[in-house]
């Protein structure tokens, strides 16, 4: 098995994930922002369906699962079949090519959306375990909340901090290390607690992605001449959806639109680089009604998810490849052809 990148190949993946945001969340926040929005600038436009392998109506888990891995599976199940098969993810793959990897969230690393890229689960709160396998993996980078469950386990006496120092990563965290004074090109591997357990909301004032999903490109570009792959989650437009909160979801969006801002401009510079932007899925069935004096009236439908197609935006080479409508887990494919990962 060999990477063959073949002509227009890009050497570096960014994958950026809206948790939960659909056309509606995306219709409200281009009305919203009053300004044009950077998902304006993509180039190629798709549309992918969600469904699980047991529901129409997808989790995180099972949509992650298919994004990453390239599987339908049931909801709940992470990185695993049907059958609890374990399937490799893209970044699992590209660290077996030599590239670099990183994972950068607004909510803990454990949960459903980053874990469906490097742990293989029954079941997505099985944190202590998933916790487990980011230490096996081979990632280079991570930024998220989640702290708790590397420091104060309760099934062993284990602090996986310290073993993660053991196996070449700086550790960083909001308390002790503002974000700005990490120099990446100082670091070989490294982590960034932005919480304890979930980063605070959009709302109440948590705005690190832009920062962070900049300096994890930096840093992966510095790791590696092979190139990187990279997964930035917006892991809170989902919960501003399950609450049914409008202001709560502008703000998530507009956190997300700073920093896809951002990461285009990492792209023009690099030229190297594929961005795509897509949702696992749409979270609370958002309808965007006539409001007074030519107000829009954002209005929720559901708590939960919905089953409606969500689009895919992509900039750069190979970004034709994502035209079209289908499956979710095509996005795991186009990802290795773009790579030029050859399967057997
Ligand atoms: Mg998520
Ligand atoms: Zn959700």
């Amino acid at each position: 098995m060999c990477a063959d990148p073949g002509i227009g190949s890009p050497k570096n993946i960014i994958l950026v994930i809206g948790d939960g945001m659909g056309l509606s969340q995306i219709s409200a926040a281009f009305y919203n922002v009053g300004r044009k929005y950077s998902l304006e600038a993509f180039p190629i436009i798709g549309f992918q369906k969600t469904y699980a392998a047991n529901n129409l109506i997808t989790d995180s888990a099972a949509a992650g699962t298919a994004i990453a891995c390239g599987c339908k599976t049931k909801n709940n199940f992470i990185g695993v079949d049907p059958k609890g098969n374990k399937c490799e993810s893209i970044l699992e793959e590209a660290e077996r090519f030599g590239l670099a990897t990183g994972l950068v969230v607004t909510s803990s690393i454990q949960h459903a959306t980053p874990a469906s890229f490097f742990a293989h689960q029954p079941a997505r709160n099985l944190y202590e375990d998933i916790t487990l396998e980011l230490l096996d993996s081979g990632i280079d980078l991570f930024i998220g909340g989640g702290k708790q469950h590397f420091e104060r386990r309760e099934k062993d006496e284990r602090n996986l901090t310290q073993e993660l120092k053991g196996k070449g990563f700086e550790i960083f965290d909001y308390f002790n290390n503002d974000l700005a004074t990490i120099k990446p090109d100082t670091l070989k591997r490294f982590g960034y607690f932005t919480a304890d357990k979930e980063p605070l909301s959009a709302i109440a004032g948590r705005d690190y992605l832009p920062q962070a999903a900049t300096l994890a490109a930096n840093f992966l570009k510095h790791r590696s001449p092979n190139g990187f792959f990279l997964m930035v989650e917006g892991s809170q437009i989902d919960w501003a959806g399950h609450s049914n909160k409008t202001e709560a979801l502008y703000e998530e969006m507009e956190e997300l639109d700073l920093t896809l801002q951002k990461l285009l401009e990492f792209a023009r510079k690099d030229g190297n680089t594929l961005v795509i932007v897509t949702a696992d899925h749409e979270t609370g069935g958002l309808g965007l009604n006539r409001g007074t004096s030519n107000l829009l009236a954002p209005k929720f439908t559901t708590n939960g998810h919905t089953g409606v197609m969500v689009p895919v935006f992509a900039y750069g080479p190979k970004a034709e490849l994502f035209r079209g409508i289908y499956e979710n887990t095509e996005i795991h494919t186009k990802m290795q052809q773009a790579f030029g990962f050859s399967q057997n």
